[in-house]
């Protein structure tokens, strides 16, 4: 799609980046993927596909592996970090192959090099194939031990000039305390990005912020749970917080 390519009106952001969490994969299991779910995922994301929005996607790991629970169990914190990452090579495969069958072209990047499985990170390339109206997951994070993929978000929205990153989660914005647990944990509709980070609200974590914040990406955190709700976002309509520069009173 070139930059001349007429949205539908109700598109609020040519490009996005989509942040999912390996958990996110997970469904109602304890551990790995969850094919149904992984399906619903691939439907969302081809609904604002079909809209002609450009989409990156930066997928976590946790489903199947966290570094600091492998070095909590003695291993060295930088190879259980690579372990983590190679868990989101995994998870990206298994999110191209849902696209692919509902006929989304698809490239996943690595930032850790794995030629005969998938692309590398070329920054060039990654804008190029969304601009073909190809869907890029990014896979193995920043490609360093102790970041997280939140902070992969961040950086490849910064790198690939996205207008929004959104965050899903499994509640419907940031809270100032866990709502599954909290009754009277407080939603906030819009934050800036000093707040989220000296009220130490856990949403993502602060290098991601910070990054996001120096690039003026705006952060929408919504949740995946809800159907068509990464739809309604990119919409500007639905649910979620909007974590930009603006200030709240
Ligand atoms: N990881 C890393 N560097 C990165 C991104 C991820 O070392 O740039 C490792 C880290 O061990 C992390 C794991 O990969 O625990 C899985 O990523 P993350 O925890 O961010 O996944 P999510 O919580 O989104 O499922």
């Amino acid at each position: 799609m070139s930059a001349d390519t007429i949205l539908p009106s109700d598109v609020k952001y040519r490009r996005v980046l989509l942040k999912l969490s390996g958990e996110a994969l997970m469904g109602d299991q304890s551990y790995g993927l969850d094919p149904k779910i992984v399906t619903r995922l691939a439907a969302e994301i081809k609904s604002v596909h079909a809209k002609g929005v450009e989409i990156a996607v930066v997928i976590g790991g946790g489903n199947i592996f966290r570094g600091v629970a492998g070095a909590s169990g003695g291993m060295e914190r930088a190879t259980a970090d690579y372990m983590g990452m190679l868990a989101t090579i995994i998870n990206a495969l298994a999110l191209q192959s849902a696209l692919e069958r509902v006929d989304v072209p698809t490239r996943v990047q690595s930032a850790i090099t794995m030629q005969s499985v998938c692309e590398p990170y070329i920054r060039r390339r990654a804008i190029r194939h969304m601009e073909k109206g190809r869907v890029v997951i990014f896979a193995a994070g920043t490609g360093n031990p102790f970041f997280s993929t939140d902070t992969a978000a961040a950086l490849r929205a910064s790198e690939t000039e996205c207008m929004a990153l959104l965050k899903a989660t499994k509640v419907d914005g940031v809270y100032s305390a866990d709502p599954t647990r909290v009754n009277d944990a407080v939603r906030y509709d819009r934050l800036d990005y000093l707040e989220v980070l000296s009220r130490d609200l856990k949403v993502m974590d602060a290098a991601a912020i910070s990054l996001a914040r120096e690039n003026r990406i705006p952060i929408l955190v919504f949740s995946i749970h809800n159907p068509g709700g990464f739809a309604d976002v990119v919409s500007g309509r639905g649910r979620y917080t909007m974590i930009s520069e603006e200030r709240v009173s």
